[in-house]
């Protein structure tokens, strides 16, 4: 299984503007984050987390010509709103893609991009819906969800074999984080070294990691109060900062 960092940068995308570079060296290109999201690609097959505003871009840089499916963590804008760049996907391959979403997004997706899934005039539609379960396939891909807390919402963590996506991430529910340990690689989202009221700080995630003990993690959805090198430096090894374009077999 590959899987490449197509963006990890939180919201606003790193540096905020121009001149609003935070805390991050700009001349550390790893430092420059679209917004997050992540390609897999096993048994041949193309999975995409989320959708960010960014995805032509980085599914351009990936020399991605094929999607098969997508699986959504939640509703927000910067996991949604390259929805449209997939036309692309559709047209070149001629398919519908299939998009995985809790029930309690697809309401406000149908609504906000009804051509989409529905089509418009001549615009024939060129994604459906799919409902997910805790456990579900797509082709042989076995592949394991379950909600985390994200402030006000909840959010999809998702499973394939030993690793995990998680970001935007307050908290676990209930003994859920057990269903993560003996990880190989673990994707979790630090927003900044502070706790905010949808994302928790560094603390918290630090104790995430000792608690399930993954063999590797990297940090996504950053914001520019994270600099790579300084976060590197007060991290062990098997940590690892993301960067836009990171690749990894596991
Ligand atoms: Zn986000
Ligand atoms: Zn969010």
């Amino acid at each position: 299984m590959k899987i490449r960092m197509l963006g990890c940068g939180g919201s606003f995308g790193s540096p905020l503007a121009w001149n609003r570079n935070g805390n991050i060296d700009i001349n550390n290109n790893n430092n420059f984050r679209t917004r997050s999201s992540i390609l897999i690609n096993t048994d041949n097959t193309n999975i995409l987390i989320d959708t960010s505003p960014d995805l032509r871009q980085q599914l351009y840089k990936a020399q991605c010509t094929r999607i098969d499916a997508v699986l959504f963590t939640h509703i927000h804008s910067d996991h949604t709103a390259g929805l449209p760049d997939m036309r692309a996907m559709s047209l070149i391959n001629d398919k519908i893609i299939p998009a995985y979403m809790p029930d309690n997004m697809k309401n406000d997706i149908l609504s906000h991009y009804k051509f989409i899934f529905k089509g418009d005039k001549d615009y024939k539609p060129f994604m459906k819906i799919c409902s997910l379960n805790n456990f579900f396939s797509i082709n042989n891909i076995k592949i394991e969800t379950f909600k985390h807390n994200h402030g006000s919402i909840d959010v999809q963590t998702y499973k394939i074999n030993n690793f995990a996506y998680s970001t935007d991430l307050k908290k676990f529910y209930n003994n859920d984080l057990d269903k993560l340990k003996n990880l190989d690689l673990w994707i979790v989202g630090l927003l900044r070294d502070e706790p905010h009221p949808s994302h928790a700080g560094f603390d918290q995630i630090m104790e995430y990691i000792n608690y399930i003990k993954p063999k590797k993690t990297i940090f996504t959805h950053m914001t520019a109060l994270l600099d790579e090198k300084k976060l590197s430096s007060k991290i062990p090894k098997n940590i690892i900062v993301g960067y836009d374009g990171f690749e990894i077999n596991i």
